[in-house]
């Protein structure tokens, strides 16, 4: 028996999506180059995944993005904007890269029990929940329906060795000119109207000589739970390696009465606001 306190959202809600396909219709197949200090930086975005294929159920299609993510992910359930082509990579000279891709993101989502959520007996959200409970029981095995993912980044050809060193925050809040920046969503869920789960990645070079990404996944089930999973990467030019700071913070909203509700609401401002449960810090260097 299911646990009746921890809920799973219905799959029925859409108010914001069409605001949310506009902003990525912008988006839209983009692809982006910048150059410094030894590093490529390369921003991919297209279209959301599609919710079936187009192609005969008899065969697979190799380059079928539908299919790899059906095939590749245990997950009974996709979030329900996905966006499959949408990457953002950092080349090291010619010899490796870093890269943030959805696909990756999505395996590491526990795809076979169900988050600890804990919502109260009373919430709108529980009466509301209750036949898609029900729906589930029945024919559904569990997944973690927050889409949380510890993901932080897909390395390839480099070297990945544990580090006392730390990103230097202050020179991150410094004003220095951008040379370059780029954004990408990874995919975004409604969590049926009762908050929200987004992934995104974002970069900006700067002319001072060095570069700072955030991969951010920022959870919020509104009145329970706020978390925030940051990887950032801060590197300087011509060093030919990067430091990886990766943090798991959360906090339940009853901690969180102190705190301006707008601020839990706003993606760059929730993070500051939450105890971090768990961190892990790394170098990525050309070998
Ligand atoms: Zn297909």
């Amino acid at each position: 028996m299911m646990n009746p306190s921890t809920m799973m959202p219905s799959r029925g809600s859409r108010r914001n999506i069409d605001e949310v396909m506009c902003r990525a219709a912008a988006h839209a197949k983009k692809e982006e180059f910048f150059k410094q200090g030894g590093f490529e930086f390369q921003s991919l975005a297209g279209h959301i995944l599609e919710s079936s294929c187009k192609h005969s159920k008899e065969i697979q299609e190799p380059n079928c993005l539908k299919c790899k993510y059906d095939k590749e992910l245990a997950l009974d359930e996709l979030p329900e904007m996905v966006f499959a082509r949408n990457c953002l990579r950092i080349h090291f000279q010619s010899t490796g890269f870093i890269e943030f891709n959805t696909l990756d993101a999505l395996k590491m989502v526990i795809s076979d029990r169900l988050p600890d959520v804990q919502v109260g007996a009373s919430s709108a959200w529980q009466s509301s929940r209750k036949d898609r409970i029900q729906e589930i029981q029945n024919h559904q095995k569990p997944f973690d329906w927050t889409f949380t993912t510890h993901y932080k980044g897909t390395v390839n050809g480099l070297k990945v060795t544990p580090t006392t060193e730390r990103i230097d925050m202050e020179r991150l809040k410094r004003r220095d000119a951008i040379a370059f920046s780029s954004s990408v969503i990874l995919f975004e869920d409604e969590l049926a109207d009762h908050g929200i789960a987004q992934l995104s990645a974002r970069c900006r070079v700067m002319r001072e000589g060095y570069f700072f990404v955030l991969l951010r996944f920022y959870m919020r089930v509104d009145g329970v739970l706020l978390r925030c999973c940051d990887t950032r990467i801060v590197g300087d030019d011509n060093s030919g390696k990067v430091i990886r700071e990766w943090q798991l913070r959360e906090a339940k909203y009853e901690n969180l009465r102190h705190v301006d509700p707008e601020a839990l609401l706003d993606v760059d401002r929730a993070w500051m606001h939450l105890p971090i449960v768990e961190e892990q810090i790394d170098c990525v260097s050309v070998d």
